[in-house]
Parts: C-alpha cells; structure tokens; sequence
C-alpha cells in the first residue's frame, strides 16, 4: 500500500526539520508565549506561535540558530508572508 498521499515530506524536509526542532523549541522558550513582533500573548492551542525564518525570502532555508528566528503570532505571521507575497494567496487557511 502507498503511504505517499499520507506523508508528502521528502526525507530531506524531515532531516531539516529535525535539525531545527531544538531551534525552535529554544525561539519559543525565548519568547516565552508572547510574539516577538507585536507582543500578544499566543492562545495556546488555538494559535500557537510559529517560528519564522527572519531573512527575508528565506523561510524555506534552515534555522540553525535562536539569531535566524523569530516567534510569531498567526497574525503577524500572516503579515510577514503576505508582504513578501503581495500578489498571491495569503497563508490563511492552511499550508500551501
Ligand atoms: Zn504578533
Ligand atoms: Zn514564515
């Protein structure tokens, strides 16, 4: 049975994202539930914070350290993406 319908992940994707996860986890304990940009406290589990990659058209390189990233409420988040993507769909709704 195929299970490539179930988990689109690229072997490498999941190598970076296991590489990133102690990142991550270590931008989130460092915002401490709040947003790095506006402040707001996230609402857990409704909105968690995303960790966004700070460089501009970067977000789909690595970050390798707590400096490449920054924690971000869905709306902040949202606004981030959708400056970079004047013209396309906003991130509302789900991935891409
Ligand atoms: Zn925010
Ligand atoms: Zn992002």
């Amino acid at each position: 049975m195929k299970r490539s319908y179930i988990n689109k992940k690229s072997d490498k994707q999941k190598a970076k994202d296991l590489r990133e996860l102690p990142v991550k986890l270590e931008i989130l304990r460092r915002a401490k539930g709040h947003c790095e940009r506006c402040g707001a406290e996230s609402k857990l589990p409704l909105y968690p914070l995303a960790v966004h990659h700070k460089k501009i058209g970067a977000d789909r390189e690595e970050i390798k350290s707590v400096e490449d990233g920054e924690a971000l409420c869905i709306i902040c988040h949202g606004k981030r993406h959708n400056l970079r993507l004047k013209f396309s769909k906003p991130m509302w709704g789900g991935k891409k």
